[in-house]
């Protein structure tokens, strides 16, 4: 209803004889094609009005001819859709700029392949560089974990760590060991909640490291500059924006934050970011918070990130019951509980919001458990508790996010990638409350999609066709992977865009089309409702808006 009031005013304005001055003309008008406004009062329309960074009318091509001066911008959707700006509520940012520059694995499909590419990349980079990034997945080629050898000598003089996607393990060569300090007798003990693979017949280090014992050969890798940084958010940025992400949620950290500060400061921060801080430091962010506010509405912060659990395909997410592949482990608990616990409190009691990695099913319900304890000791807030991935839920605990108020920051694309190999690794049964979209969904809970990104990649409508069809990269489930656990293409639109905004505390002015709210905007080459699911993957962005600019265009011809 509000939108036609404005409307009308307008029209009013209009029709009482006075020239309107340019000044009060739209500065983009959408028209002519379908518009998803994720607004349930009013879900659909035809145009859409923009002026100084804010959506002024919503409704059909009638509606915004008044506002179309000569300084309007007139984009005709002829047929593509506009919807709102995807909101990609976990990433890892500035790696994923980092990354843009390292070497690639993510497909690599054989060790030897693997091996080459790295090869490769160390001829285009001065001997000394430390070769890092890959998102290798060694489920590509049977589950054969990498070894030093394999690229030793492709890499004689450069320092070489390169990860798995999932971010849960790395491999190091013997120039990146030595550099470390590691010692190839072994005698390196595994630190708490990391492990050092080891050669079953020598006992020295194979190269990869797991979890906490990454940090043993990453302390090795110099520092990066400022002005490193600042180049890795702005490739990070344009990466992002051409794939119709206008707002990330980074999980990173002080280094990320400082970053975004700089740029934002400089008027070149290019896409909303809400920048997340390590739940250890609670107090620093209470005194920074003291000295300088919670940020504005292109950059903001105030939340507070920790880990349960480790990951599936590194074996260390937390579960009730062993591993069908590894009947030895439940995996591990990565942060000691009591210390965990005692930090979220602190952090909820500080008055920010906590937002904790959980994967296993017992990971999940000790951290309902503790969420439900901090909250009945310390009252009702507004205080939004989030479960990072929430990937594999007991049947009793999907009730609970609802009950709770916890939201599920969940990443649809790895259902997609882990539905090739999940059930060799955790059986029949439990895979069946294995990234329950449509069960949190039916059981109330809100749901905020995003990738993870740099462990998937960070394109919103890879996530959009795993969660409508669920199918797998292998191909072996055409029908869907658990396919009760499908959801439609509206909902999963509704949880990149209002879920993200809510988990943000932004959905008052974010996430919507409607009149007031922010214009961040993207234009879809296709009417992704009217789609069938299987052509969504190739749905292109045509543009996108943030604040009412346009960020980014794909290039015609
Ligand atoms: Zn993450």
């Amino acid at each position: 209803m509000k939108a036609v009031w404005a409307v009308m005013a307008v029209g009013v304005l209009l029709a009482s004889g006075c020239t309107a001055s340019d000044e009060s003309m739209a500065d983009l008008v959408f028209r002519g094609g379908a518009v998803w406004t994720g607004d349930p009062a009013a879900p659909s329309a035809s145009a859409v009005a923009v002026k100084d960074g804010r959506i002024v009318a919503v409704g059909t091509e009638a509606d915004v001819e008044g506002l179309v001066g000569g300084s309007t911008r007139l984009v005709d959707l002829a047929g593509r859709m506009l919807m709102p700006g995807f909101i990609d509520a976990h990433t890892h940012f500035l790696d994923g700029g980092f990354k843009l520059a390292g070497v690639d694995l993510r497909d690599a499909a054989t060790p030897e392949e693997f091996a080459r590419r790295i090869g490769e990349f160390a001829e285009t980079v001065p001997a000394g560089t430390w070769i890092t990034g890959g998102d290798w997945d060694h489920e590509m080629w049977g589950g054969e974990l990498p070894r030093k050898e394999w690229v030793d000598s492709l890499t004689p003089d450069h320092p070489v760590f390169v990860n798995r996607l999932d971010g849960h393990m790395s491999l190091a060569n013997s120039v990146a060991l030595r550099l470390a300090g590691v010692d190839s007798q072994g005698r390196m003990a595994d630190p708490d909640g990391g492990t050092i693979v080891r050669d079953a017949r020598t006992g020295e280090p194979a190269g990869v490291f797991k979890d906490e014992a990454m940090g043993i050969v990453a302390r090795a890798i110099p520092e990066a500059s400022e002005a490193d940084l600042d180049r890795a958010l702005q490739a990070a940025a344009r990466h992002a924006l051409e794939r119709g992400v206008t707002q990330i949620h980074d999980m990173a950290g002080w280094e990320n934050l400082e970053t975004y500060r700089r740029a934002h400061a400089r008027g070149e921060l290019p896409l909303r970011v809400y920048s997340v801080v390590q739940l250890s430091t609670w107090e620093r962010l209470r005194d920074f918070v003291a000295a300088n506010g919670r940020g504005d509405d292109r950059l903001w912060w105030g939340g507070l990130k920790a880990f349960v659990d480790g990951s599936l395909g590194s074996t260390t997410a937390w579960f009730h019951e062993p591993y069908e592949d590894e009947p030895a482990t439940c995996g591990l608990m990565v942060t000691d509980s009591a210390e965990l616990r005692s930090m979220i409190e602190a952090g909820d009691a500080a008055g920010f919001q906590i937002i904790v990695h959980a994967i296993g099913d017992a990971a999940n319900d000790w951290l309902l458990g503790v969420f439900e304890d901090v909250a009945a000791a310390h009252g009702p807030r507004d205080r939004r508790f989030r479960i990072e991935h929430a990937q594999h839920l007991s049947p009793a605990a999907i009730p609970r996010f609802a009950e709770l108020g916890v939201i599920a920051s969940m990443q649809p694309y790895h259902a997609a990638d882990d539905g090739r190999w999940a059930q060799k690794r955790i059986g029949p049964e439990r895979i069946k409350t294995t990234y329950a979209f449509r069960s949190l969904l039916d059981a109330g809970a809100t749901l905020a999609f995003g990738t993870d990104w740099t462990v998937a990649p960070i394109d919103p409508i890879l996530g959009l066709d795993a969660a409508v069809t669920r199918r797998t990269f292998d191909g072996a489930n055409p029908g869907g992977w658990v396919p009760e656990q499908r959801i439609s293409v509206e909902e999963t639109l509704r949880a990149y865009t209002e879920g993200g905004a809510r988990a943000g505390f932004m959905e008052n002015r974010l996430g919507r089309i409607a009149r007031g709210m922010l214009a961040d905007l993207v234009v879809l080459d296709r009417d992704v409702t009217q789609q069938d699911p299987k052509t969504l993957g190739e749905t292109r962005v045509d543009m996108t808006v943030v604040d009412g600019r346009v960020a980014y265009e794909r290039p015609t011809g």
